[in-house]
């Protein structure tokens, strides 16, 4: 059913409200005119948009809706905006549905055919890859890595091939073995950009290659302090002009090689055979290798 947003407030609505990821002067006007106006807020943690709502001056009644209700929650709170409440949804930090709850109750709601308004505002991702200085034409946000280290692995290994900018949301405790993880599978040489507390008074951007990052994270536990979106840059495509030029299957011979040989001698052994740059050879060798 199609909606026009002009006429949101006719009827029961639920809004998907962006908070801010840090600074709260990054809330929106259109954020503090919605929650003023709503019947009830409902957020991931109440303490902590109890907190949120004390800021702005506002007094909402307040329903919890996590991960591990919101299968069983989410049916009631439609029926109130089915029955013409207003309803927002909020999350701890950024937007809702962002590696955060919200998507069996949204997915409903459109089911039921009832209104969702989205009031934009603050998203790590975003936030990070708007200042983070690799290419943003194309890109794949791949959330939070498995933290068990085979399935992290397999995880990463799908992503090798990749030619499209990574975003990765990591926690502080994991993010060593996840950059350990990375270099592993996608090469020390692939740059990286660590966005840590972004919007916040110790905001940083670490920009690196993957083995540097991981010499960093190694040396300083301060590093790794925080919030924070790792960026990793996509695998370079492969140059096969003087590949072809010289009628040579470089794959072929990369993966001859790799039968015999460690990554690293394979890509020396190649580029001085074929002029080919060493790092290319290096990253498609690795991306032979996971695939
Ligand atoms: N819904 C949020 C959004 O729109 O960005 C994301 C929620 S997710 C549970 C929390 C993760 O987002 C953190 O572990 C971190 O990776 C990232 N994040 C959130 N706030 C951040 C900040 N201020 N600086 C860096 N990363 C942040």
């Amino acid at each position: 059913m199609a909606h026009d947003p002009r006429t949101a407030d006719a009827a029961g609505c639920l809004y998907v409200v962006a908070t801010p990821i840090g600074n709260l002067g990054d809330i929106t006007q259109r954020a503090i005119d919605t929650l003023s106006k709503v019947d009830a807020v409902a957020a991931e943690d109440t303490r902590h948009s109890a907190r949120l709502l004390q800021h702005l001056g506002l007094h909402k009644p307040l329903i919890a809706l996590h991960d591990h209700n919101e299968r069983a929650r989410s049916g009631a709170l439609l029926d109130r905006v089915a029955g013409g409440e207003q309803i927002a949804l909020v999350s701890d930090a950024g937007t809702p549905l962002i590696s955060d709850p919200g998507f069996v109750l949204v997915r409903e709601a459109r089911e039921r055919g009832l209104r969702v308004v989205p009031i934009p505002g603050a998203s790590a991702l975003i936030t990070a890859l708007s200042a983070a200085g690799l290419p943003t034409d194309r890109f794949v946000f791949a959330g939070f890595p498995p933290a068990k280290n085979k399935a992290r692995q397999d995880f990463l290994a799908a992503l090798a091939n990749e030619t499209g900018t990574l975003v990765f949301y990591e926690s502080p405790h994991r993010v060593r073995d996840t950059i350990d993880a990375m270099v592993a599978c996608f090469g020390e040489t692939r740059q990286v950009v660590l966005a840590r507390e972004l919007t916040k008074t110790f905001e940083q951007f670490y920009d690196a290659t993957l083995g540097a990052l991981q010499a960093l994270l190694e040396a300083d536990p301060n590093a790794s302090r925080g919030e924070m979106v790792l960026i990793v840059a996509g695998a370079a495509p492969v140059d096969n002009s003087l590949a072809q030029a010289t009628g040579l299957d470089i794959d072929r011979l990369l993966k001859a090689l790799l039968s015999e040989l460690p990554v690293k001698s394979v890509a020396r052994i190649a580029a001085d055979a074929t002029g080919i740059p060493k790092n290319q050879l290096y990253e498609r060798a690795l991306q032979l290798k996971t695939s």
